[in-house]
């Protein structure tokens, strides 16, 4: 198993208040699965994703991914999973706007000390995996937001990690855009990545192979690990 959470609750504290966000959420992922976690705003999608990202702590709960146990591990310790196995694409593409779209996607190879060349060719190569090998030297304002988000993509890629974690990464396009991103997450998955992507937008959902939706901060079905559903 690839990424294992078992019974993870997440409470905020706001002032003397205990928040309770994520509640008693299991979930288990095979390596090669397409996973979309569904929900509508503010369910707890983004805590969770911080969680199986590495970003953040559950209150409770445990979580070990790649088979390595996650709460309890050092802070570089959760760097290096983050780095290592870990491909992260968001809503808004985080990219650096002064740097061209080859040095955005070679950054995880800098941080992973990875020799300029071997950079160079890595970063070249994810960007042709994405069908924008022709816009290398391009940055991100002379990009369209599709491109943006493909980079991105790249950039997630590029490390060959464990598993592609997204965060809404249709919901700053339109909608001819959104299509080519999950045209290229379905190729992807094919090719071997594992994905796990969160939306509230079922369209974007059910593009992936198992669909779990959260509602205030449960998941409302938590089918057996490996168990298919299938959605009309
Ligand atoms: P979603 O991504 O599904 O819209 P979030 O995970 O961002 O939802 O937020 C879920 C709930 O947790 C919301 O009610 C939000 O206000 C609350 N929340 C998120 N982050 C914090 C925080 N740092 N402190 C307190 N409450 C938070
Ligand atoms: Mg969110």
């Amino acid at each position: 198993m690839i990424l294992e959470l078992q019974h993870i609750d997440k409470t905020y504290l706001q002032g003397k208040m205990e928040v309770p966000v994520l509640r008693d959420i299991s979930l288990s992922v095979e390596e090669g699965e397409y996973v979309a976690i569904m929900g509508p705003s503010g369910s707890g999608k983004t805590t969770l994703m911080n969680i199986i990202g590495c970003l953040d702590l559950p209150t409770a709960g445990t979580y070990s991914l790649a088979g390595e146990r996650v709460i309890g591990s050092s802070e570089s310790k959760l760097s290096e999973l983050r780095l290592h196995s870990i491909g992260f694409v968001f809503q808004s593409f985080h990219l650096l706007p002064r740097q061209s779209a080859l040095e955005n996607v070679a950054l995880p190879l800098l941080y992973a000390g990875v020799p300029r060349k071997a950079r160079r060719e890595r970063a070249v190569r994810a960007l042709e995996r994405v069908g924008l090998g022709e816009r290398v030297d391009f940055k991100p304002n002379q990009l369209s937001g599709g491109q943006c988000q493909r980079v991105a993509i790249a950039r997630a890629i590029v490390n060959n990690p464990k598993i592609l974690l997204a965060d809404e990464p249709t919901g700053a396009l339109d909608s001819q855009s959104g299509r080519q991103i999950m045209e290229l997450f379905q190729t992807l998955n094919e090719e071997g990545v594992t994905i796990v992507m969160i939306t509230h937008d079922s369209d974007v959902a059910n593009h992936a192979k198992r669909v779990l939706h959260i509602r205030d901060g449960r998941f409302a079905e938590q089918p057996a690990s490996g168990q298919t559903e299938v959605m009309a």
